[in-house]
């Protein structure tokens, strides 16, 4: 493998971080060439020096000061601001952007790195959920990939390796069931913060936790898996298989069905999107079969997991709903992190969010962004008489 210059948008969050640790394994193969963060600037700074980035961003500019100060005598230029985001995830010098910023915010700097024609290995769900239509339009349109880092898309792009172009008829999307698995809906409706943190199996960021808590992090991956895979959402069925263990599968129409195992740690799939189509040795722990002993499956209960139906919902009515649909999501998971709704109030907001949303059905980027501006004053409205 030729040696790959990569950005990473978001470096400190969980995704961000965990790449870094991908890098570090491999550094005679990777050049750390851009990290941004928004608001964690020593962070931000330590990982600058240690992988001598070329550029770095703060987004948010109280902290350029600190930032600057800090890397000046490492010659490491430092800007701040998302359209320096924008700016320079296009440069010449990067082959493939790693977009891990968490939510919507992530969408205007993958469109900025689509139209340079980077390669991108997509973290940021999101961004697919809200404009999935007009991104991967973009990205054809500009002749770049879209490589997943979503463990479980990740894991639906390794079994197609094999399958010569034959479409899948049918995605089984797995997931975990979340830390309220086994709970029932009236002992779910008391769910605490800290309740909703405790991931079974997955080291995530908060987002994705609490979305992985009411199982939108679900409906959001069937959306990305529809866009990513240009497959119906009928085809893709949720099953909820604890252990983690595969990540997912695909059906042939002969009734093959291909799988991808491995113990659950996000850095397999973000090293696969960075080395593709190679692969490289990875220091996580292997599978051990005759520990296993049991893989299980079970269909998710949407009765307990409102948040799934709302997300097939939403991409059944298509146009703008889902990027909605998304705003309002990360509107009520902040408020939850934040201690001021109950758990269900997440689905409630949502669900009314949409029910009162103008409705278009083929936005551009332009009506794409001003739906998501619309959709989060109205999801605070709507907060307002659950705090
Ligand atoms: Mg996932």
């Amino acid at each position: 493998m030729e040696k790959r210059r990569i950005a990473i948008l978001g470096s400190t969050g969980s995704i961000g971080r965990q790449a870094l640790d991908v890098i570090r394994q491999h550094r005679d193969l990777f050049e750390v060439e851009l990290l941004t963060a928004n608001n964690n600037a020593s962070l931000l700074i330590e990982q600058a020096i240690e992988f001598e980035a070329n550029n770095v961003v703060i987004c948010n500019e109280a902290h350029y000061d600190e930032v600057a100060q800090a890397l000046q005598p490492h010659f490491i230029k430092v800007f701040a601001g998302m359209q320096s985001v924008c700016g320079l995830a296009g440069s010449e010098d990067i082959d493939i952007v790693l977009t891990a910023m968490v939510g919507f915010s992530g969408l205007e700097s993958t469109v900025a790195a689509i139209k340079a024609g980077k390669i991108i290995a997509l973290a940021n769900k999101e961004t697919l959920v809200a404009a999935g239509g007009i991104v991967t339009g973009l990205a054809r349109q500009y002749g770049t990939a879209i490589l997943p880092v979503d463990s479980e898309h990740s894991a639906i792009f390794q079994c197609l390796q094999g399958a010569c172009g034959a479409k899948p008829v049918k995605i089984h999307l797995t997931a975990s069931g979340g830390p309220f698995r086994t709970w029932d809906r009236e002992k779910i409706s008391h769910a605490t913060r800290q309740e909703a943190l405790c991931h079974p199996k997955w080291n995530m960021g908060q987002k994705v936790t609490i979305d992985s808590a009411t199982m939108m992090n679900k409906g959001l991956e069937v959306i990305e898996a529809k866009w990513l895979f240009d497959i119906d959402p009928g085809q893709i069925e949720v099953v909820v298989h604890p252990q983690s263990v595969i990540h997912s599968m695909v059906e042939f129409e002969d009734g093959a069905v291909i799988a991808q195992l491995g113990h659950p740690d996000m850095r397999e799939p973000i090293q696969y999107a960075l080395s593709y189509p190679s692969r490289l040795s990875l220091d996580n722990k292997k599978l051990n079969f005759s520990e296993l002993h049991e893989l299980t499956f079970f269909a998710p209960d949407l009765q307990k997991f409102p948040a799934l139906s709302l997300a097939y919902e939403a991409i059944g009515k298509g146009g703008n709903m889902p990027c909605v649909m998304n705003a309002a999501n990360e509107v009520a998971v902040k408020a939850f992190l934040e201690d001021k709704i109950g758990f269900y109030n997440i689905s409630d907001i949502i669900s009314e969010t949409m029910a009162g949303a103008d409705f278009v059905k083929e936005p551009d980027l332009d009506t794409i962004f001003q739906t998501n501006t619309e959709a989060l004053a109205k999801a605070r409205e709507i907060m307002k008489k659950y705090i």
